[in-house]
């Protein structure tokens, strides 16, 4: 051996430090396996691994608690814009919390929270004037969906009022509390529910690859759509909204939209005066390339659904906008009951809105979304090695978004048994690279900081590639 044969006290030094540090570490994974229910997690197999614990995190990358370094593929779940740590959100944080670190919304106002809806519409769609707050994805979904519901309760016409349904689209996801999941369609979250969800009209979402109407882009001429206006056309007296994951469907395996698709979108619910609900939770601030992806073709949506990057991955706050239309509805005499009864306890968190301010500030100060076109252009070119992979079925991106789906027979589209968990699998020997994605069944999501270096971006993609080939091929 090339160690000595007995060590040296400096060495007897380290190795004791090395084993209470590994002893602290496991303390920690124990307890968190005898007490912690994931999110999303069979359990079981959880209990039965070891859990990856995070201590810290700095620029692209986490650290766990044994000290190994992972680049962070998928931004802590789509949340994180500008890296960990990042100075000037780690200073507006702290200069806040000298001040104050909360006080309600409800019948107070607040100095941060009035600046960030100040400059939130200024950066939105035209015709987003008011700002509404919450604390996640879900909750901001769900205040649209319940001010599109009483907007249309509120009229004076008895025909609007009869305005109760949504219109959304297959393999939609928008959360997971009860209205969320109705509007949603990924059939083993909501499915055990059914009984207590609200039945939602369903348009096919164009999933390329796997076209709902048998046909190809670009030669369809986009022809899914023609389903979605026929349910409208029928049915628009009893439709209030409409809710769409604008450009890219997240959960349901980033599904990107064609060119074309979100504005056709826009323009038949307004020639049916349908509400339209833009869910931008996934993709608002700069995931898509654009500050929302709206703003790919231009559409007005009357509600914008913000949260994950509105802090830049710091704190959990959303905000669903709306236009001065819808608002106005809501006014009236006290007793006449028109005010809109919803509001969460953290609405408004100073903490949460500085932290979302600084981050307005970043996007600006160092020119994000220009700086971030050179790496949307590599991702892209690093991207089409990894279609001309064999199990490769599709690749989908837009952004610093992709979507690689795995299939066991590339000219049939077959997928892989959902028992064999090659997506996971291929996660997991990733995770072994020190890199920490994550996989929708079999599709590989790809979803790195907009901070992340060019030289980090080659990296990612050459050991995702490599690891699909050793676990396709294993
Ligand atoms: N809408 C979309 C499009 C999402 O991707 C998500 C979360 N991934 C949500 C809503 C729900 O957000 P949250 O998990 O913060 O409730």
């Amino acid at each position: 051996s090339l160690l000595p044969a007995s060590p040296s006290p400096f060495q007897q030094k380290m190795l004791e430090f090395l084993t209470m540090a590994r002893k602290k570490s496991h303390r920690l994974e124990r307890l968190d396996q005898r007490h912690i229910w994931h999110p999303f997690t069979q359990m079981e197999e959880w209990e039965r691994e070891t859990p990856l614990v995070i201590e810290r995190g700095k620029d692209n990358y986490l650290f766990d608690i044994d000290g190994n370094k992972y680049l962070d593929g998928g931004s802590s779940l789509w949340v994180n814009l500008h890296g960990h740590r990042k100075r000037e959100i780690d200073r507006a944080v702290k200069r806040q919390l000298d001040r104050i670190a909360h006080s309600t919304l409800l019948g107070l106002g607040n100095a941060p929270s009035i600046e960030l809806a100040a400059r939130l519409v200024k950066i939105a769609p035209d015709g987003l004037s008011r700002v509404f707050y919450s604390d996640n994805g879900s909750t901001a979904v769900e205040v649209a969906l319940k001010m599109a519901f009483q907007y249309w309760q509120q009229s004076r016409s008895r025909d609007a009022k009869k305005r109760t349904k949504f219109i959304a689209f297959t393999g939609a996801y928008h959360g997971d509390t009860f209205g969320a999941m109705s509007v949603g369609e990924i059939d083993i979250f909501v499915e055990k529910y059914r009984h207590l969800l609200f039945s939602a009209f369903r348009a096919p979402y164009p999933y390329c690859y796997r076209c709902p109407v048998q046909k190809s882009y670009p030669d369809c001429g986009i022809a899914c759509i023609d389903r979605f206006e026929e349910i409208v056309k029928k049915h628009h007296r009893e439709i209030g909204a409409c809710i769409i994951e604008p450009m890219v469907q997240g959960a349901a395996g980033m599904i990107v939209s064609p060119p074309g698709f979100l504005k056709k979108v826009e323009r038949i619910c307004r020639r049916y005066k349908i509400l339209l609900i833009a869910d931008e939770v996934a993709t608002g601030f700069g995931r898509t390339g654009r500050m929302f992806a709206c703003e790919h073709e231009g559409i007005r949506p009357d509600f914008l659904c913000l949260a994950k990057g509105i802090t830049g991955g710091y704190l959990p706050l959303a905000a669903t906008l709306t236009t001065d239309k819808v608002y106005r509805n809501f006014l009236g005499r006290y007793d006449q009951y028109k005010a809109f009864f919803h509001g969460h306890t953290y609405t408004g968190n100073q903490l949460g809105c500085a932290a979302a301010l600084a981050n307005l500030d970043i996007f600006k100060n160092e020119k994000v979304l220009k700086r971030m076109a050179p790496k949307v252009r590599l991702f892209s070119k690093l991207l089409q090695g990894i279609s001309a992979l064999e199990q490769v079925g599709d690749v989908r991106h837009i952004g610093l978004i992709a979507g690689i789906e795995l299939v066991k027979e590339r000219n049939k589209k077959t997928p892989y048994p959902p028992g064999k968990r090659i997506g996971k699998e291929v996660c997991t020997a990733a995770l072994e690279e020190g890199l920490i994605i994550r996989s929708i069944g079999d599709v590989i999501i790809l979803m790195p900081p907009l901070s992340i270096k060019e030289s980090e971006l080659k990296g990612m993609v050459t050991v995702v590639r490599r690891c699909i080939e050793t676990v396709t091929h294993g």
